[in-house]
């Protein structure tokens, strides 16, 4: 599985001449098969760096490598759910997903990919909308939909930007766990960035949090990697509470509404 680097990142948005920085300075290594999820306030950048990854945007500056290629644009090796992320409209829940599955599975057989694209809208919990279009579905069942395309892909790399962020608790418990399913994939980690603002979704996902203040990364918390990522357990673990209070530590220092306060 993949490596992931970022060297020197800096990226700005250029609108009407006008030059933003949204990173600056950025140097950051994911290891093969680790599980990051970057936190930090909205606009500190997050987006921006798995829009990096997705080859969706270029660095002003600096280099950002997979396995020690530089990513020049999106690819089979990555697969994403963002929040943008916007299904075929002229193409059922079930057509849609069946489209990535097939994407990556050249050569394989429409009955093969219907069989497994209906296994995944069963497992995202949708199967009885199979048949339905983008426009027949909430919100929270395109994004599931989106979940089971990004899953039909099953790259070694995977992106993911608040895609549960929409979602009612049970059901996103239960992708959660599905997720984590996925990634571990027989025991071959596959590599994930995960963008949340849900602290406890990134202490049950993730191998390291990764906080973030605008433009900057602030710091790397480690969590254990041997732990089982159940609820229960990450309440009960202590060092895994320590790196919560420091978390939520971080989050108040540097929340925007104190520098106002202040
Ligand atoms: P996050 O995902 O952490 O909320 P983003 O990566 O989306 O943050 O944005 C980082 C910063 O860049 C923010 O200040 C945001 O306003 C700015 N930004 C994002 N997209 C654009 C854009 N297309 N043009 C100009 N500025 C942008
Ligand atoms: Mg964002």
């Amino acid at each position: 599985m993949p490596s992931i680097s970022f060297e020197d990142v800096s990226y700005a948005y250029v609108d009407n001449n006008e030059a933003f920085l949204a990173l600056e300075h950025i140097d950051l290594k994911i290891a093969d098969g680790e599980f990051v999820c970057l936190v930090g306030h909205s606009g500190c950048g997050k987006s921006t760096m798995l829009n990096l990854l997705a080859g969706l945007a270029r660095p002003t500056q600096g280099r950002v490598s997979i396995d020690g290629l530089p990513v020049e644009g999106p690819g089979p090796d990555r697969s994403i759910v963002f929040q943008s992320y916007s299904l075929f409209p002229w193409q059922t829940a079930l057509g849609n997903v069946m489209f990535s599955f097939r994407q990556t599975n050249k050569g394989v057989s429409r009955e093969e990919a219907r069989h497994r694209a209906t296994e995944l809208l069963a497992q995202v919990g949708i199967e009885a909308a199979a048949n339905r279009y983008p426009f027949q579905l909430s919100g929270g069942m395109r994004q599931r939909v989106a979940i089971a395309r990004a899953l039909a892909v099953d790259a070694p790399v995977m992106l993911l930007d608040e895609p549960f962020g929409a979602l009612d608790p049970m059901i996103r418990r239960k992708l959660q766990e599905l997720l984590l399913e996925l990634w571990v994939d027989g025991g071959c980690c596959k590599t994930a960035v995960f963008v949340t603002h849900d602290i406890d979704e990134a202490l049950i996902l993730a191998d390291r949090i990764v906080f973030m203040e605008p433009k900057h990364i602030v710091r790397s918390f480690d969590l254990p990697r041997t732990r089982t990522r159940s609820v229960d357990e990450v309440a009960a673990d202590p060092q895994v509470q320590d790196v919560k209070r420091e978390v939520l530590r971080l989050f108040d220092a540097t929340s925007p509404e104190r520098e106002a306060v202040l």
